[in-house]
């Protein structure tokens, strides 16, 4: 049989690498199935302005290889393939098992960081295009529309990042947003507004991405959200960037998660229901979503995995680690908490 590893990190984001350094440098030898595309979602980002740190910014592949290379330098091992599938213990002490492939890892304790995804929009043609003119990630793919028409979908932050971005090689990009008003931080909307390229058109929404004779993408049919009226655009582009899914398909049914699939933690702590089994980053978190508080939940994961490690009886304490009661002290809960409880919808802002 395998060796039991301390810790398995699933995922490579900002929480899952800084999972790993935290846990590499309490000796816990962590094992991080990293998936092919690593790095996560800020891989496909250009240049990332508000990280703590770097005053001049930094580009997000280039920020991700440093996450990476400072775990790997204190010991953390990695797996640049998929887990293709994992079964978690249900009582304290229980192995977990992560799969890749046929390939069988044992743990006791795991940390989930699989991110989120883009959120495809669902209409006729999203899918049938995709890759020959519908695309998530203006980073990767602007460059094929330079002097082309193009479209972005969406209100937020991510949509005035990739029409900023777009606008640098199209010949027009509009944006097109469900609601009259911008989800958007001010300084974005202000600079997709300064650029003369870039059109906002709202309240509108995609009804079908129409196909041309060559096979790519030729139009968009739109619908005005309040008069119903229907109007097609030229555009050899369209860029969809409607927020995130959270990757969670791989605990389904283990972990308990909230009706969009993000895994619910126990109070500030980023345990999870099985014990031993901890999440973190934009896997549990709809609401910041930022590589700064996906960095800080996965030291917190470290640190909640340490101790379960250290003082949980079932569990043989690995060498390396400090005597001590510490966890005792962090995850006394104030009176009356401690129940697993779902984001207050209320409370939140809309997400769909
Ligand atoms: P958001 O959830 O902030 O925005 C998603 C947008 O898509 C909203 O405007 C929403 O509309 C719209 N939308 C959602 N579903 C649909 C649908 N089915 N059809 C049409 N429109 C839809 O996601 P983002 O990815 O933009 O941002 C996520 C987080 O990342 C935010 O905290 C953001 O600030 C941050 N971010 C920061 C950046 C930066 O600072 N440089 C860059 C990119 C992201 P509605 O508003 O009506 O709900």
């Amino acid at each position: 049989m395998a060796e039991v590893e301390n810790v398995i990190i699933v995922g490579s984001g900002p929480a899952g690498y800084t999972a790993a350094l935290y846990t590499a440098r309490a000796n816990l030898e962590p094992l991080v199935i990293e998936g092919f595309m690593w790095g996560g979602l800020l891989q496909q980002t250009t240049e990332v302005e508000n990280y703590p740190g770097f005053p001049g910014g930094i580009m997000g592949p280039e920020m991700m290889q440093h996450f990476r290379d400072q775990a790997e330098r204190f010991g953390a091992r990695l797996i640049t393939d998929q887990a293709t599938a994992v079964h978690l213990g249900t009582e304290p002490g229980a192995e977990h098992r992560v799969f890749v492939g046929d390939r069988e890892y044992r743990a006791r304790s795991v940390i989930l960081a699989m991110g989120a995804e883009h959120k495809k929009l669902c209409v006729g043609g999203e899918e049938e295009l995709a890759g020959r003119g519908v695309s998530y990630c203006a980073t990767c793919d602007a460059a094929f529309f330079k002097g082309s028409r193009t479209l972005v979908v969406g209100g937020g932050d991510s949509a005035m990042e990739e029409a900023i971005f777009l606008s640098k090689f199209a010949s027009a990009v509009t944006v097109v947003h469900r609601r009259a008003e911008f989800r958007a931080s001010s300084i974005m909307l202000e600079r997709a507004r300064s650029r003369p390229n870039i059109e906002l058109l709202t309240p509108y929404v995609v009804e079908e991405f129409v196909r041309g004779d060559d096979g790519a993408l030729a139009r968009a049919r739109l619908r005005q959200v309040e008069t119903g009226e229907t109007r097609e655009i030229e555009v050899q582009g369209a860029f969809v960037a409607v927020g995130h899914e959270p990757q969670s398909a791989l605990v389904e049914g283990q972990v308990d998660t909230d009706p969009e699939g993000y895994v619910l933690t126990e109070g500030k702590s980023t345990r999870t229901n099985r014990p031993g089994v901890f999440a973190a980053g934009d896997l549990v978190d709809f609401t910041y979503r930022q590589a700064v508080t996906a960095a800080g939940t996965g030291c917190q994961a470290a640190l909640d995995a340490e101790w379960y490690l250290r003082d949980t009886p079932e569990v043989p304490t690995p060498e390396g680690l400090p005597e001590g009661d510490l966890a005792e002290a962090q995850w006394a809960p104030p009176a009356g908490a401690g129940q697993l409880v779902a984001p207050d919808a209320a409370s939140q802002p809309s997400r769909s």
